[in-house]
């Protein structure tokens, strides 16, 4: 990984490819069925927000939900990249939100229309400083965890992941190059929950990094 890309991979990638119902509890939780192949959606790069910044819950937006999430920082551009290929194009690793409009969602689910406002809007992807790949070097068993005013809300381990890291990166660069300082959300283990204006999200991996982010 090219050594400018650890301090300016939000403004060289150029998506962010999530993860749907990536943990059997968290698809049941909201009563979807667990997948057999990968949901994928995008958000724009616009959705970035670090910490100091506020997250804004969008117009006519009255759920706005909480998921906590490993993201994975490309350090190699590749496409159709095999499973044993997988780990060499990973640079580092973020601690992330997808922050979804849950009613936005609901709806557009509903319709059939695509979840995109309700995914991809400003401050919908509040995220850590890079951390070094090494500094991570079981990407397959951390803990992942999320306090909302104090009150842990979820508490997940990536092992629980229905696709793993090397099966995403493969599977998503068969239908998209992935390119250095891109991110992939590799989804969210279960709690997921409302928050409200004036509410504080704690996030964070176990003595590797973490992250407070209010809602206004
Ligand atoms: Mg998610």
């Amino acid at each position: 990984m090219a050594s400018n890309t650890v301090s300016r991979f939000r403004e060289l990638g150029k998506k962010i490819v999530a993860v749907g119902r990536n943990y059997r509890e968290h698809a049941t939780e909201l009563g979807n069925v667990v997948p057999t192949k990968p949901i994928l959606f995008l958000k724009p790069t616009s959705s970035y927000v670090t910490e100091g910044q506020n997250i804004k819950i969008p117009p006519n937006c009255k759920s706005l939900h909480h998921e906590v999430e490993l993201g994975i920082v490309i350090g190699k551009t590749g496409n159709n990249i095999s499973e044993d290929q997988a780990m060499d194009h990973v640079g580092g690793y973020v601690l992330a939100l997808d922050m979804t409009a849950r009613d936005l969602q609901d709806e557009a689910k509903k319709k059939g229309h695509p979840w995109t406002l309700a995914k991809g809007f400003d401050t919908s992807c509040p995220i850590s400083d890079l951390i070094l790949k090494d500094k991570l070097p079981r990407s397959d068993n951390v803990n992942l965890w999320l306090k909302v005013n104090g009150e842990t809300k979820q508490n997940g381990d990536t092992k629980d992941m229905i696709f793993s890291i090397p099966y995403l990166i493969s599977y998503i660069s068969k239908y998209f190059t992935l390119e250095e300082g891109d991110v992939i959300l590799t989804g969210t283990p279960s709690g997921v929950g409302p928050v409200d204006k004036g509410d504080v999200i704690d996030a964070g991996i176990d003595n590797i990094t973490s992250f407070k982010f209010k809602i206004e």
